[in-house]
């Protein structure tokens, strides 16, 4: 990272974002820091900066090329990303295809594991100590987070998203179950996916099995052991051998 760095910018639970000397890009530098519970859960992962900076290339680079605008330009370090600088807005856009995790928990109908009619996208304010609230559309719009317009076009980013990654992961014996993006606006006010795309921010089932092959397994209390055999094994599947 050396030559790159200027001064730090922000710094959240997994990543630290740096100001270089080009002002429309930044620089995001993936720690080893594994979180859940909103923070309250915290370890530190050996190796887990470099497999998620490297799982967030891969699957940047995939939507790219599929004509879906994210921030991505490159890996300058194993845990470093050079990417355009965007006006993050603070919603967690989650889409799922089966139940999972929250779906589960808020809804007494919902049984995990099951098939949805069709594909839900639900949006959540990025906030730990709220607890990261749903969203309707209306409150998006009534709080100023998003228009109508954005609204749309996020939606139909997502969809997309959604399609070219369950059939990557199709391919490599992975259900795509649910996963969660940011969306920023860059200079011109295009919104590009932003954030991160990884072991963290997907739930993935290998298709045989069954088994959690992502950040579930630490949520659920796996020994560290088992959620580095875990990251490394999904690593391994998304990007090649190490
Ligand atoms: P749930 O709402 O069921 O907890 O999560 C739905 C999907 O969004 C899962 O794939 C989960 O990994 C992802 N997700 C939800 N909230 C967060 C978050 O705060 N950080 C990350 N990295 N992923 C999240």
């Amino acid at each position: 990272m050396e030559g790159y760095r200027t001064e730090k910018l922000t710094e959240g639970k997994t990543k630290t974002v740096y100001l270089t000397k080009n002002s429309d890009e930044v620089l995001l530098e993936f720690r080893n820091d594994i979180t859940a519970l909103d923070g309250k859960k915290h370890d530190i992962l050996k190796e887990k900066g470099s497999i998620n900076a490297a799982v967030s290339a891969k699957i940047f680079s995939l939507l790219e090329e599929n004509g879906i605008p994210t921030h991505f330009i490159e890996l300058v370090a194993p845990t470093v990303m050079r990417v355009r600088r965007l006006e993050m807005i603070p919603v967690e856009v989650v889409c799922r295809n089966f139940a999972a995790g929250h779906l589960v928990k808020s809804y007494p109908f919902v049984k995990k594991g099951e098939k949805l009619r069709r594909s839900l996208i639900e949006f959540f304010l990025k906030n730990d100590l709220y607890h990261d609230p749903l969203l309707s559309e209306e409150h998006l719009t009534v709080f100023g987070l998003m228009s109508k317009e954005e609204i749309r076009t996020v939606k139909k980013i997502t969809r997309k998203i959604n399609k070219v990654l369950s059939k990557y992961m199709l391919k490599l014996g992975l259900r795509l179950v649910d996963f969660k993006v940011e969306f920023g606006r860059d200079k011109t006010g295009k919104l590009r996916v932003g954030d991160e795309l990884n072991i963290d921010s997907m739930r993935l089932w290998d298709l045989k099995t069954g088994e959690s092959m992502d950040k579930d397994v630490y949520r659920q209390g796996g020994s560290l052991e088992k959620v580095s055999q875990v990251y490394v094994q999904t690593y391994k599947l998304i990007v090649g051998e190490k």
